[in-house]
């Protein structure tokens, strides 16, 4: 899209006012430095609840990395009050619990996966899972991150 620059040069003229986040907190626009990620219909709901607004005059839609931490740990903190699909960061799970998984689902993996593996071979066959089936999950999920141990003895 950008020829030779040109279109991101004159971007660069409208001075440093345009690269700032796009949210404004408590009636004041963010003076943070807009980073990658950007404002999108997806993350509305949470920043309403945040209490954020996006700035009318701001002429783009990124926002900085504070407030995109900020969305995302409310986004994970409340998962059931999304409309959306629920999503778990399987990264955060210990190891057995995705060995648990693992066993529940009869997922197929390579033998010998490190951690990162088995995350990445859960959330992969976490997406093929129907959105219904998936609420459940999250329960399921929960419920071998808060019981695990007690599910460890009775075996
Ligand atoms: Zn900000």
């Amino acid at each position: 899209m950008n020829q030779n620059g040109f279109s991101t040069g004159e971007e660069d003229s409208r001075g440093p006012l345009d690269k700032i986040c796009c949210l404004q907190e408590d009636g004041f626009r963010c003076q943070r430095q807009a980073g990658t990620a950007s404002y999108s219909k997806k993350i509305r709901n949470t920043v309403r609840q945040l209490k954020l607004y996006l700035d009318a005059v701001a002429r783009h839609t990124y926002i900085c990395d504070h407030h995109k931490s900020m969305i995302q740990s409310a986004r994970t903190l409340k998962p059931s009050s999304q409309v959306e699909a629920p999503e778990i960061d399987f990264s955060q799970l210990k190891m057995n619990m995705l060995r648990r998984y693992k066993k529940y689902f009869k997922v197929k993996t390579e033998p010998n996966l490190n951690k990162a593996q088995m995350a990445e071979t859960s959330v992969s066959h976490f997406k093929t899972i129907p959105v219904n089936e998936k609420e459940a999950l999250t329960f399921f999920i929960y419920t071998i991150k808060t019981n695990g141990t007690k599910l460890d003895q009775k075996k």
